[in-house]
């Protein structure tokens, strides 16, 4: 008997990846899925539908409740609403979901199996039933160096990042694209004259930017394009930005530890920043080490730590070849270059990452926990 599983937000930024991820694996022949809608119940259902063809309304419990496994990328609003009244309702089902609105509930665990799996195998024994995805820039930071994390070594870690625009969803990517496409036409005629003055095309081009309409910076609030903004996600009010909170709170709870686990936590902090990228989260990572390892052990304990890390040879040449966001896109690979000893001195390791946030930091770790409920 397969499982009747409820596929919410398949058509996202974060559900088309997923999609696409679940056919590549074969997903669909351990599952009988149905497929909902929160715009268009009713409709047709992907061609991925086998005896439920039809599109069902998101909101409706009754339809909801018929699933064994609902695995959601719809969103944290939708998860706030339907999540309470569907438990409310008596639905034991496992939930899965794409958004942040549970992670940090004590019933939940944050799954990232390569890392966490015995996090995951526990909280399964004893009969949990919300798995929720990790913070994208979390989840691929991990899977890059995770391995530093589950030898005990890290005492802190600084994190610098440098987030794609696709991280606010598919709105997001469009309104940076349109914005390029402004600036380039504002200088079009300087550009093609290879005499023009560059100062010229200069003041042109800020002129413009700070020239774009509210519609042009409807997602991002400010321009994005030939920019960056210093801020992700909501401000606490204490000087940090949530994105920035979710490093530690949620570095933490993948590795179970922290509070929650009657463990000490790790110290992780630093600035998230937005950048005119399409697609992946990069970041600068600074470590303090407990104690002194020569360069080339953390090297090999990187490497050997999973199938998809990449270790980037710290040369010119390496690093543009491979470690940026254009060299990962669309591919499930995490490499970490850069790797150094810093001048503070031998404790003090710098290193640079690079994932696809829409695959491991987002639709990956997701369909992965669906096989292993299926399979559990
Ligand atoms: P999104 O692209 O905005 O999609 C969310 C929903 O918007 C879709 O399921 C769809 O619902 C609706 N929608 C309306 N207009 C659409 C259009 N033109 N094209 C496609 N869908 C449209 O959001 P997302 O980036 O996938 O994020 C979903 C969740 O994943 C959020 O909780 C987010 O925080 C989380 N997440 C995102 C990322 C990322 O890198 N983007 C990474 C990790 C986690 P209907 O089909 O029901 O209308």
């Amino acid at each position: 008997m397969t499982a009747l599983t409820g596929l919410v937000g398949w058509r996202g930024m974060v559900g088309s990846v997923l999609m696409d991820r679940m056919q590549a694996e074969g997903d669909f022949d351990h599952i009988e899925p149905m497929f909902f809608s929160t715009s268009n119940a009713g409709g047709t259902a992907p061609v991925m539908a086998k005896n439920e063809k039809k599109l069902f309304d998101a909101y409706d419990i009754d339809a909801l409740k018929r699933c064994e496994i609902i695995v959601t990328a719809q969103g944290g609003d939708y998860t706030s609403d339907v999540f309470p009244r569907l438990r409310a309702a008596g639905w034991n089902g496992h939930w899965i979901d794409a958004a942040s609105t549970l992670r940090m509930k004590d019933d939940a665990v944050i799954v990232l199996d390569p890392v966490n799996m015995p996090v995951i195998k526990d909280a399964l024994a004893k009969g949990g039933r919300n798995w929720i995805g990790g913070n994208c820039t979390v989840s691929c930071m991990l899977m890059g160096v995770g391995a530093l994390y589950k030898a005990g070594l890290v005492e802190w870690m600084n994190t610098m990042t440098y987030q794609a625009a696709s991280g606010g969803g598919a709105a997001h990517m469009r309104e940076l694209l349109t914005q390029y496409g402004t600036l380039n036409a504002s200088v079009r005629h300087l550009l093609d004259d290879p005499k023009s003055a560059i100062l010229e095309i200069d003041r042109q081009l800020a002129a413009t930017q700070r020239g774009l309409s509210d519609a042009e910076t409807a997602n991002f609030g400010v321009p994005l394009g030939g920019s960056l903004i210093p801020w992700i996600d909501k401000d606490l009010g204490d000087g940090m930005s949530k994105e920035e909170w979710k490093g530690e709170a949620e570095t933490n709870k993948i590795l179970g530890q922290g509070a929650g686990f009657g463990t000490d936590a790790t110290p992780v902090d630093g600035f998230c920043v937005r950048v005119g990228a399409m697609r992946c989260h990069s970041q600068a990572l600074l470590f303090k080490l407990k104690k002194d390892v020569p360069l080339a052990d953390i090297e090999a304990l990187i490497a050997a730590d999973n199938a998809w890390v990449k270790l980037v040879p710290n040369t010119k040449e390496a690093t543009l070849r491979d470690l940026t966001p254009v060299a990962v896109t669309g591919t499930m690979t995490i490499p970490v270059g850069r790797l150094r000893k810093m001048s503070m001195g031998p404790q003090y390791l710098g290193a640079f990452t690079i994932g696809d946030q829409l695959l491991w930091g987002a639709a990956e770790p997701l369909r992965r926990m669906l096989r292993i409920v299926v399979d559990a």
